[in-house]
């Protein structure tokens, strides 16, 4: 799915009323219809409950104005309040006209703002993504009020005050809402974590906006779902062997560290490697041949580190990092993979292998193109060497990493996103807050290399799938385990499953 700026959103509309012969105000009509019904479907309003839609001068007040008259229509009391304005949208107006005598619209000001009682619910059509700066004065102060009490609030496009595609400045006033609908499409406001508390759960309501306007537009940021990935993992042919699915190289693992090698080992297996090798320190051999026996074990000269690079000649794909420390005889281990790869051999860097880059950056220059990196937060502000400014800047500066370095660049977190070397970047929607347990990150990096060892995927399509099925995987667990009980070696189970789901 597509994310668009909110200038092609507003583009979006403008065609969607071109190609399909239709005003403005009935598409508008469309739009409230799909949240009078999302209202009345998923909140299961009792006729008594106190509803206040509050709109602003634009074509989200002209939203608000509209849901409102359906919910009088279907039998509900919402009470309105207007924002006062100069100026007022064509569409506003003709809802204006439009609404009920019988709906109390009242003026809002500063001493006149509605009360707002827990289990009162409240529509903020405020402003949506016409918005183009912080609130202030009036409706700042209507902001802080509703953020005050205790009632539902469902915001209708964006929640007021947050702008659509770009930060703002700490302490601004925005909506905390409940809910947020979207039309036809998700925001990257919606994904950025410093928005997770205005915007609330989200959902996109489908309302026929055009097709075509949006296969043709050009966008910098996609937001992957199922659909996104359907077609992108061919089935097993019936006379596929070891070697379609390729051979990879694990290295990792140090003394008191072998569980994230364990796990890797174990989720590079789920996700359909034809062969898998793994290197760790002397003192995991036994480990991993007891633990992981479909692997095969290449143990170091070293007991506790891994010091050595062994012949990278049967590989088709290498990951390094997880539980491997930051010894300097790693760190040299870094330096010749990274020399020996060459361009046809998939690697995979990840944890400890990360954290070396960003103290020995001479190697940053040396990675060999469509590298696949996979920092946290935290591992990513160290390879960059400057903590991010805010979360748009934090994409800049994926960007302009995966450019500079010809890699694809994972940065992990809630909706994971995914730089790329030629500039879309993409955000991952599987995935819970019950993978936020240690080695979770370890189970994506033996996922990633089995699907980059893969020798029929592209580079791309091997770290969406993964990105995606990983989170697949944690959702499915934690349906099992619920959040808190979720551990990563859960995640493993459920590889196969969340792979399936894809396949085709
Ligand atoms: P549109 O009508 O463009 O779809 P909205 O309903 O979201 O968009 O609201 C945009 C209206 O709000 C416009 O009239 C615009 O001038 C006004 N506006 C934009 N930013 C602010 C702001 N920070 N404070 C008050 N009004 C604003
Ligand atoms: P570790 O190094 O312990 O294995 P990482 O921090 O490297 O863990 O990786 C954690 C993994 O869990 C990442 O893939 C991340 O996307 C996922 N994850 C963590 N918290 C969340 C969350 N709140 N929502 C979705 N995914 C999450
Ligand atoms: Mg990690």
């Amino acid at each position: 799915m597509k994310l668009l700026t909110a200038a092609q959103t507003r583009a979006l509309d403008q065609a969607t009323v071109e190609a399909q012969g239709i005003t403005s105000l009935e598409l508008m009509e469309r739009a409230a219809t799909a949240c009078t019904l999302w209202l009345l479907d998923e909140l299961q309003l009792a006729f008594s409950t106190e509803i206040h839609v509050l709109c602003g001068p634009g074509n989200n007040g002209g939203d608000g104005l509209a849901v409102a008259r359906q919910l009088h229509t279907a039998g509900y009391a919402p009470q309105v309040w207007l924002l006062p304005a100069d100026k007022h949208s064509a569409d506003f107006l003709l809802n204006r006209q439009q609404l009920p005598q019988a709906i109390r619209c009242q003026e809002l000001s500063a001493r006149r703002l509605p009360m707002l009682p827990a289990g009162a619910l409240v529509l903020d059509a405020l402003f949506g993504t016409g918005l183009t700066r912080p609130l202030e004065g009036l409706p700042a102060t209507i902001v802080k009020h509703l953020n005050q009490t205790e009632a539902t609030v469902v915001a209708v496009d964006m929640p007021s005050g947050l702008l659509a595609d770009s930060p703002q400045p700490a302490g601004s006033a925005i909506v905390r809402a409940h809910h947020t609908l979207s039309f036809e499409l998700p925001k990257l406001a919606f994904l950025m974590p410093r928005n997770a508390d205005f915007v609330g759960e989200w959902t996109v309501l489908p309302i026929g906006l055009d097709q075509s306007f949006i296969h043709n537009t050009d966008v910098d940021n996609y937001f992957v779902d199922a659909a996104s990935l359907a077609g992108r993992l061919p089935r097993r042919a019936r006379f596929s062997h070891k070697g379609t699915f390729g051979h990879a190289l694990l290295l990792a693992g140090s003394y008191g560290k072998l569980g994230a090698a364990v796990l890797a080992a174990r989720a590079c297996l789920r996700g359909g490697v034809g062969l898998l090798t793994v290197r760790t320190p002397a003192v995991g051999y036994t480990v991993l041949q007891m633990s992981v026996p479909e692997a095969m074990a290449l143990p170091d000269p070293s007991h506790d580190f891994v010091t050595e690079l062994p012949e990278l000649q049967p590989y088709a794909a290498v990951a390094m990092g997880p539980g491997l420390g930051q010894e300097v005889s790693s760190a040299e281990v870094l330096r010749q993979l990274l020399r020996q790869a060459g361009s046809r051999r998939a690697l995979v860097l990840d944890a400890d292998a990360l954290n070396l880059l960003s103290t020995h950056r001479e190697l940053l220059g040396k990675l060999p193109p469509d590298t696949v990196l996979t920092p946290h937060l935290k591992e990513f502000e160290r390879l960059t060497g400057e903590p991010a400014r805010d979360d748009y800047h934090r994409l800049e500066q994926l960007r302009a990493f995966c450019r500079e370095h010809r890699c694809y660049c994972v940065l992990k977190g809630a909706y994971t996103a995914l730089g790329t070397p030629h500039g879309p970047m993409y955000f991952n929607s599987t995935g819970n807050p019950g993978m936020s347990t240690g080695g979770s990150g370890d189970v994506l990096t033996g996922l990633l290399l089995a699907l980059r060892a893969d020798q029929r995927l592209s580079p791309l399509d091997a770290a969406l799938l993964a990105v995606y099925a990983h989170g697949r995987a944690g959702d499915l667990a934690a349906a099992e385990t619920g959040e808190a009980g979720l551990i990563a070696g859960d995640l493993v189970q459920f590889i196969g499953p969340a792979l399936r789901e894809l396949e085709g």
